[in-house]
């Protein structure tokens, strides 16, 4: 494992900006340049970019002489093959990233990821030598229902179930409720707290209760500088995952040195 520090829970603490589809070369090179010199490095934490596939080589190498690390939003199962569109996990490992998100809410419920496929792409991505960012998350309905620990249990059963305890020590979840994606309504800290214990709990079922107590759990979900330090003085969460608010250098700076 490569760089792994061990933050204040004695876990990995991490704080990741998934930049979706948005930004230029221009202006994604930019804002590496202009986080790289806002960041007030707190070695007990690690900082992770998922900027769109095509820049991910040259922001890689912008980010080499920095703390931050480069990773890619999506990738397929397979080493390679006819599959028009799809970057394999080689590819993504080639252009310099060490991480990859799998599951995001977006994936599953637009592009019709199924929690099988995340958990090919799981184990794909350990087998290649990255390091999987799991997005697990209720819908709303699911939450109103009292389904959210029904629907993570299932969601993480699937994802890790090809995958072993050791390899399991690199594996980062990040809960993310598709209610709070992008729509300004962030998780109480309390309500995120309960799910990322519900998440631990499931972790240690499957691998043991070593796991589940060094697993580190990310929320996402409507971060922003005004409710991050909320949200982080709880006991289960180690850092975050931003979208929106990851677009634009000072209010991302606000969260990852907050
Ligand atoms: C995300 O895309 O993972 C996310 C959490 O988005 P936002 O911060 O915009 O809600």
């Amino acid at each position: 494992m490569q760089n792994q520090t061990v933050g204040k829970k004695g876990r990995r603490q991490i704080f990741a900006g998934n930049w979706k589809m948005h930004k230029t070369s221009g202006e994604a090179f930019e804002l590496v340049r202009a986080l790289a010199e806002g960041l007030k490095y707190n070695e007990g934490r690690e900082y992770i970019l998922f900027p769109p596939a095509p820049y991910l080589r040259e922001i890689s190498s912008l980010c080499g002489e920095t703390p931050i690390a480069a990773g890619a939003q999506n990738m397929y199962f397979e080493d390679h093959g006819a599959f028009t569109g799809e970057i394999s996990p080689a590819m993504v490992e080639d252009c310099g990233c060490r991480f990859i998100l799998v599951g995001h809410s977006e994936r599953r419920h637009i592009f019709g990821e199924s929690d099988s496929d995340t958990g090919k792409k799981v184990a794909a991505a350990l087998e290649q030598g990255l390091e999987p960012l799991l997005c697990v998350g209720e819908l709303l309905e699911e939450r109103e229902n009292d389904e959210t620990g029904t629907v993570l249990k299932r969601q993480l059963e699937a994802a890790l179930s090809g995958i072993d305890r050791d390899q399991m020590r690199r594996v980062v979840i990040a809960y993310e409720p598709v209610w709070a994606i992008g729509t300004g309504k962030v998780a109480t800290p309390e309500m995120a707290d309960e799910a990322h214990l519900l998440i631990r709990g499931v972790i240690a079922g499957l691998f043991g209760q070593d796991a589940g107590d060094v697993v580190p759990v990310l929320y996402g979900g409507s971060v922003k500088a005004g409710n991050i330090s909320g949200l982080y003085v709880k006991e289960n969460i180690d850092g975050v995952l931003v979208g929106g608010a990851s677009l634009e250098a000072e209010g991302f700076l606000a969260i990852i040195n907050a």
